[in-house]
């Protein structure tokens, strides 16, 4: 008989696959199990990733130990969708084992958390009962507990170490017997949900709930879906219920969130409504500890929770029969992982969902081109709730003209407009809370002339041009066109042009000094820094106990406050213009985030946006609450300039501490990739990154994109293997890259 083989990838950073051939004792051994290893003169291990007839070799295979699992931790369908995202993002399989097994599974180490039971075996007659009680009072007690615990009690009920002696010698006569038993470390065992029943649908929800739960026509497979619902238009219940229509039929659900400790709302609507299958409920999220995870992904596994919540890496989440994947606020960046395997959490789920056969929802306001795109082509299904619940309206966006406030206000830093204050004072009369938003993504810095508005952008890339001290440059992160920086506006030639922005600080600063009476409080990642600090301070603002907060992208998402009826964008051009195509897109996105904070109760809502460019159209569509309108003109540029979602656009980076070798390095790369260069891929220039320096270390980067995002990332994933980089310096690729500081 021919022997079988497996290749096993070994745990390691140095990514080896080798071949071992299975000895008939294991039994079968399924691709996806864990296994020991001989590695050299030592022992290792592994993951199955193939298992096949033996390769013909001179040599004679050693042969695996052991399994580690009795059955495979990864599922088919989850190997596969880690081979496609091995070949997509052009990462090795090792690194894509990380994400799939995450790391406390992975380790030998780690293991169920068990506590000691003792369990009544059999009670003793009443005669032998009164001489026990006579002889060993202590014995009698334990006896007459475990009786009254139905037959079962924890050793540490009984008193710990101090009872073993007294059980040992009742286990010795056969009356009980000591056991191990498996413990939960439940993450969420201090909080108690009040279950929810379902809320009454409005007929938009309605119809939308239909749509999902429709099943496809035989032999079909069902388009994902984008549900496309205004801020307040009530998708969370939608999903509820979709939701808990498969759980209903014994499938199991899965709802992605951009962030846990971003969205607590959110997670806490799911956790009450299923408040009922409380342990069917996992929640995944980043701040689990290691044995926590541990239980929370072998409960998924095992197909005891059968619901599972939780940010990007839980579409890796174990589970078995999948009937929803709901992926909210779809378009959020933080569904792109930043660290190798660099993966799109939204675009994973979609394949996963085609791989599982099971209904895919993509919610959002404001969704992305590239999944709006898709639902143009005819991919994916739109649909759309324009209505808010309960009667809300939408709340009216003023667009104030910085340009105009800045000459009334002469030179000062114009941070707060004549018509923002006004509407402030009256609200916080009213006792009503206002929200002022500051866009601040710092260090990428623009160069902006204030009487005229006008921005330096490259005219081949059309985004603006990053100022970098030193020399003095503007540079184009696009294409790598450089040019000194002009001494007057080149637009009107006005000498005041100069770089844009202030931080939060210098808000509170000047938003104190006109509210002395005020409460205020900042959001930001300065004063977020303490456990539980967002929290607190949302809990004391929905308590009304603080007037105005003033906070940074943090409390864009997700929060239903009541009693705001004003927001104040304070300076809309911060996020505009940054050296990013998808600036636009992001900007009203923003905007129709944020003001969707507004009015959410039954007061009508504000919102003041300040800007210097009042008729960009990411501000003027945001206005008009015209989704349609501003994707329809932002894809019409994305094509003429090809941009995604029209094209991948990939980066590639350099980092080290060493500043030459950084550059060096890429260079080289440049020239390498350069050489072969096949036609369908574009290439930039190496150059210093928006952002030269950080964690010590000196960034540089290119720009590469092509129609074909595997063809891409294949090209350069080979040439990098033939080009390593100095030890000193770490190389970053960067695949649909969603950040190109
Ligand atoms: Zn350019
Ligand atoms: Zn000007």
């Amino acid at each position: 008989m021919e022997m079988n083989a497996a290749k096993v990838l070994i745990d390691g950073p140095s990514e080896l696959v080798f071949d071992y051939a299975i000895p008939e004792s294991l039994g079968e051994v399924a691709v996806g199990c864990r296994v020991r290893i001989p590695l050299r003169n030592r022992n290792s291990t592994g993951t199955v990733l193939e298992v096949g007839p033996a390769p013909q070799t001179n040599f004679t295979l050693r042969p695996l130990h052991s399994l580690i699992d009795p059955e495979p931790l990864i599922t088919p369908n989850l190997m596969k969708l880690g081979k496609w995202l091995s070949e997509y993002y052009g990462t090795p399989m090792e690194q894509v084992m990380r994400a799939l097994l995450p790391e406390s599974v992975r380790q030998d180490a780690h293991s169920e958390k068990t506590r000691k039971v003792v369990v009544l075996e059999s009670m003793p007659d009443e005669e032998a009962l009164e001489k026990l009680k006579k002889r060993a009072p202590k014995q009698h007690v334990i006896l007459t507990l475990v009786k009254a615990a139905a037959g079962q009690i924890s050793l540490a009920d009984l008193g710990g170490g101090s009872v073993t002696a007294s059980v040992k010698s009742l286990e010795k006569k056969g009356f009980v017997s000591l056991k191990s038993e498996a413990v939960r470390r439940d993450p969420d065992q201090d909080q108690e949900f009040m279950e929810t029943s379902p809320l009454k649908l409005n007929a938009e929800q309605e119809v939308a709930l239909t749509e999902i739960l429709k099943e496809p026509k035989e032999g079909e497979t069902k388009k994902p879906i984008l549900l496309h619902g205004v801020t307040g238009s009530g998708k969370t219940e939608v999903y509820l219920q979709a939701v808990q229509h498969h759980v209903d039929q014994g499938k199991s659900a899965l709802i992605l969130v951009p962030e846990i400790s971003l969205t607590p709302q959110t997670v806490q609507r799911f956790k009450s409504r299923f408040a009922a299958l409380q342990d069917q409920v996992a929640v995944l999220h980043s701040h689990l500890s290691q044995g926590e995870r541990f239980d929370e992904w072998h409960r998924i596994r095992k197909g005891e929770a059968k619901i599972v919540i939780g940010a990007r890496s839980a579409i890796f989440a174990p589970l078995k029969n999948l009937g929803i994947i709901v992926v909210d606020e779809e378009h959020e960046n933080t569904y792109k992982q930043e660290t190798s395997p660099r993966y799109h959490g939204r675009d994973i789920a979609v394949l996963r969902a085609h791989l599982e056969s099971c209904c895919i929802v993509l919610g959002s306001a404001t969704p992305s081109l590239e999944t709006y795109q898709n639902t143009l082509k005819g991919k994916y299904t739109l649909l759309n709730m324009t209505q808010r619940v309960d009667n809300q309206t939408m709340p009216i966006i003023r667009v104030m003209d910085m340009k105009i406030e800045a000459q009334k206000q002469k030179g000062r830093l114009a941070i707060l407009s004549d018509k923002l204050r006004v509407s402030m004072e009256a609200k916080l009369k009213e006792g009503e809370q206002v929200i002022l938003f500051l866009n601040r993504r710092g260090f990428a810095r623009a160069l902006q002339c204030p009487p005229c508005g006008h921005v330096c952008e490259c005219q081949h890339c059309a985004i603006p041009l990053t100022y970098h001290r030193g020399d003095e440059r503007l540079i184009c992160h696009m294409c790598g066109y450089q040019t000194i920086t002009p001494n007057k506006c080149p637009a009107c030639g006005d000498k005041a042009i100069k770089l844009q922005g202030y931080g939060t600080e210098k808000v509170e600063e000047v938003i104190r000094k006109v509210f002395p009476q005020s409460r205020i409080a900042r959001i930001d990642t300065d004063t977020m820094r303490r456990k539980n600090a967002l929290r607190d301070t949302l809990a004391k603002f929905k308590a009304k106990k603080i007037d105005i907060i003033i906070g940074t992208q943090m409390i864009a998402k997700g929060l239903h406050f009541p009693n705001v009826t004003l927001v104040g964008i304070l300076n809309a051009d911060l996020g505009l213009h940054v050296p990013d195509f998808r600036a636009g897109e992001r900007t009203f996105q923003l905007i129709t985030q944020v003001a969707g904070r507004a009015g959410r109760g039954e007061l009508e809502g504000e919102v003041v946006i300040q800007t210097f460019t009042p008729h960009s159209p990411s501000i003027q569509f945001a206005r008009h609450h015209d989704y349609v309108g501003y994707a329809e003109q932002e894809l019409q540029f994305r094509g003429q300039f090809g941009y995604p979602p029209f094209t991948h656009v990939a980066m590639l980076g350099t980092r080290s501490t060493h500043e030459r070798r950084a550059e060096f390095t890429l260079q080289n790369l440049h020239k390498r990739l350069k050489a072969n260069l096949p036609a369908q891929i574009e290439m930039g220039e190496p150059m210093p990154s928006p952002l030269t320096k950080a964690h010590g270390q000196y960034r540089y980067q290119l720009m590469l994109k092509s129609n074909s995002a595997r063809g891409l990332s294949q090209y350069v994933a080979r040439v990098l293997k033939q080009t390593p980089p100095p030890e000193d310096v770490i190389v970053v690729f960067d695949m649909d890259a969603m950040s190109f500081f």
